[in-house]
This record gives structure tokens, C-alpha cells and sequence, in this order.
């Protein structure tokens, strides 16, 4: 055949190819996103089990491979935390796990999987989970990288808090990016609370002032403020966050939660960035969103034992009642069945 065909053949592969990545790849708009809210607030709610089923698959294929054993040898202990190792829960915390069922003395690889359930709930206990609202309006500060899901999870907090009769009120503090405050916005009209905002480069501790004033005066119960998750360099950034946070806990005496959003898909990779905030912000609680496209759903493991600070609230999928507090046996019995 004429080597023409082969390149001109060649050229029309990698259009296609290059197309349909753009296609699959392109920002979705906020229209979209809003649409594709509501079609998932209408549908009934897949269970748990479900929406975490990468990681549920990803454990559930490894357990059975070693609990599938009939020896319980050297082997058998570290092929166990290799699974756990293998969804995120990480080293420390795997090797501490498997220990301990290892030293209850399991006789049956059935009894050793019963042991890790509860060591892995062990990991998780005794941790305040709760939602602490302090004042009228309590203040609630959202703080996270770009992209993990600061906006989306403030939107739908605020679904779960109004759907509580606790009405809500969210304040745009990230004036950073232009499209920011209309994405909160079309969200804050889809849930049905009003947003304070400021224009484009307008000072964001005082956009939080206007918007917890606003809470005051218009009696709501709680006060979002959402903040910006990129600034020209990192140390503006934290120093950012730091002033909204001290005008805000002078205004309203306390701070009810800093709550930072992780993104779950960045797995144990996004930890170094989340010790910055935490330190810096004063987190209280974490929000771990994405927790539907991962099968690193151990790193919720992982986070605690690293950051110290607990998991309150999971995303588990776009719409919006796709945020759910965290409660360990739930998230234990999805992801071990
Ligand atoms: P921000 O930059 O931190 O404010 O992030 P956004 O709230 O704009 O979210 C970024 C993207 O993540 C959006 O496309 C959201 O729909 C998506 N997202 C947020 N939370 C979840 C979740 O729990 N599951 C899934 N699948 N997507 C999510
Ligand atoms: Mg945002």
C-alpha cells in the first residue's frame, strides 16, 4: 500500500483521538453542573455501598485473595497489609491494624476478617464528629486547595442545614477567581439561601465581614464563608486565610468549624498540602470529597492518624444530597460488605 494512506490514516487516528479527549476533559459549566444536581436530587439515593464502590471492589478483591488462604503465615499478615496499604489506609496505620488482629489470635482466616473490622473502627473511634455551631450566627470557614470541592460541599451543607431548618446564609470570600461567585451563586439560588459577595479583587476579610453582618441582621442561624483556594503564591494565601479567620472570630467571638476540603482521589498525595492548612487555618474538621471516584478509600485512615483533626462530612457523588456525615460503622460496613 502507498505509505500516504498509512500517514494520512495515522493523522485521522490522532484527531479522533485528540478530540475525544478535549470532549471528555472540557470545564463543565456551571449550568451543566447544576443540571446534573438536580437529576441526582430526584433520583433515590444509591446506598452507601454503592457510591464507594471503587474502593469497595478494591478492598473486597484483595480480602478475598487473602482470606481465600487456607495458612495464616508470615505470608498471610502482609499480604493482609499490602491490601490496606493498597487503599490508601497507609503504612502506619496498616502495620498497626494488621498487628493487632494479628495479636488477638485469630484461628479461622473468618474470625481474622472480623477482628479487622473492628481494629479498623478501633482506628476510627472516639473522635468528635460532630457539627459545633457557636453564636448566632455561627460561623463556618471553608478552606481547601482549587478543584477538591470547597464550593460544591458549602452548596450542599448548606442543602443539609436548611433541609434541618437551620437556615443558612453563604458569604463568597473567594474573590480571587471571577467565576467563583457566580458558581456559588447558582448553587446558593438552586439550595435556596442568600449569598454576600464582593466584586473581583475585592478584599475577602471583608467580603466575610459584610456576609456574617448580613447573617446577623437577617437572623440566620448559620453564616458559610467560602474562601479562595489559590492566590499568587502560597504564603499570600495563608496569610489570607489567617485574616479572614481573625475577623471573623472577632466579630463572632468564636469560630463554630474551619472545615478543609480534601479531594479523596488525590489519596494520601494531597496530605503535605493539608498540613499547610491545618496549621495555618486552625481546621477543625475535615470534609473528604470525591469519595465516589476512588478506590483509595482508606485514606480516610490515613488523614486521621496523620492530621489529627476528624473526618465530619464525605461527598460521595455531584448532586446535591451527595454529602453525608461520616460515620464510621456505615463507611466500615460499605466498604468491607
Ligand atoms: P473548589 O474549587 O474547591 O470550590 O471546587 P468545586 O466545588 O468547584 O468542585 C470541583 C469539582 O469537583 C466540581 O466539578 C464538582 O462537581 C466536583 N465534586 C465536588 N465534590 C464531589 C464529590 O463528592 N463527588 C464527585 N464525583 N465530584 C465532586
Ligand atoms: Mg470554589
Amino acid at each position: 500500500m502507498d505509505p500516504i494512506v498509512y500517514v494520512i490514516g495515522g493523522i485521522v487516528l490522532l484527531i479522533v483521538v485528540v478530540v475525544g479527549f478535549v470532549a471528555l476533559h472540557r470545564p463543565r459549566s456551571i449550568e451543566e453542573e447544576v443540571a446534573r444536581a438536580r437529576t441526582g436530587a430526584t433520583m433515590a439515593a444509591p446506598s452507601l455501598g454503592s457510591r464507594l464502590s471503587k474502593s469497595r471492589d478494591a478492598l473486597g478483591g484483595g480480602l478475598r485473595s487473602v482470606f481465600g488462604r487456607q495458612l495464616m503465615d508470615d505470608e498471610f499478615w502482609e499480604s493482609l497489609e499490602e491490601v490496606l496499604i493498597g487503599v490508601d489506609v497507609g503504612v502506619a496505620a496498616s502495620t498497626e491494624i494488621v498487628a493487632n488482629v494479628r495479636q488477638a489470635g485469630p484461628s479461622t482466616p473468618d474470625e481474622a476478617r472480623s477482628l479487622l473490622r473492628r481494629e479498623v473502627l478501633e482506628a476510627l473511634a472516639g473522635k468528635d464528629r460532630a457539627l459545633h455551631r457557636e453564636g448566632s450566627p455561627s460561623v463556618l470557614m471553608v478552606v481547601g486547595v482549587n478543584g477538591t470541592g470547597k464550593t460544591t460541599s458549602i452548596a450542599k451543607l448548606a442543602k443539609r442545614l436548611e433541609d434541618g431548618s437551620v437556615s443558612t446564609l453563604l458569604g463568597a470570600a473567594d474573590t480571587f477567581r471571577a467565576a467563583a461567585d457566580t458558581q456559588l451563586r447558582v448553587w446558593a439560588e438552586r439550595v435556596g439561601v442568600d449569598v454576600v459577595s464582593g466584586q473581583e479583587g475585592a478584599d475577602p476579610a471583608s467580603v466575610a465581614y459584610d456576609a456574617y453582618s448580613a447573617a446577623r441582621a437577617r437572623h440566620k442561624d448559620v453564616v458559610i464563608v467560602d474562601t479562595a483556594g489559590r492566590l499568587h503564591s502560597k504564603k499570600n494565601l495563608m496569610a489570607e486565610l489567617s485574616k479572614i479567620r481573625r475577623v471573623l472570630e472577632r466579630e463572632a467571638g468564636a469560630i463554630g468549624e474551619v472545615l478543609l476540603v480534601l479531594d479523596a482521589t488525590a489519596g494520601q498525595n494531597g496530605l503535605a498540602q493539608a498540613r499547610q492548612f491545618a496549621d495555618t487555618a486552625g481546621v477543625t474538621g475535615i470534609v473528604l470529597s470525591k469519595l465516589d471516584g476512588t478506590a483509595k478509600g482508606g485514606v480516610v485512615v490515613a488523614i486521621e492518624q496523620d492530621l489529627g483533626v476528624p473526618v465530619k462530612y464525605i461527598g460521595v457523588g455531584e448532586g446535591m444530597d451527595d454529602l453525608v456525615p461520616f460515620e464510621p460503622e456505615a463507611f466500615v460496613d460499605a466498604l468491607l460488605g
